[in-house]
């Protein structure tokens, strides 16, 4: 696996939102359960390291 998926999240109750690479993430306020709003994958090597000559 050269990615990991990041749940971006929001805690309504607190109006707080962060990110976890968690499958199931927490909110780190109340520790409660957390409306996951978008799980973007996140490459984890750079692969974008050579500058495109156009
Ligand atoms: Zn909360």
């Amino acid at each position: 696996m050269t990615h990991q998926v990041t749940a971006h999240w929001t805690c309504a109750p607190c109006e707080v939102e962060g990110q976890d690479p968690e499958h199931e993430p927490s909110c780190w306020n109340c520790g409660g359960p957390v409306t996951v709003t978008a799980r973007p994958v996140v490459p984890r090597a750079h692969a974008a390291s050579h500058a495109e000559a156009a």
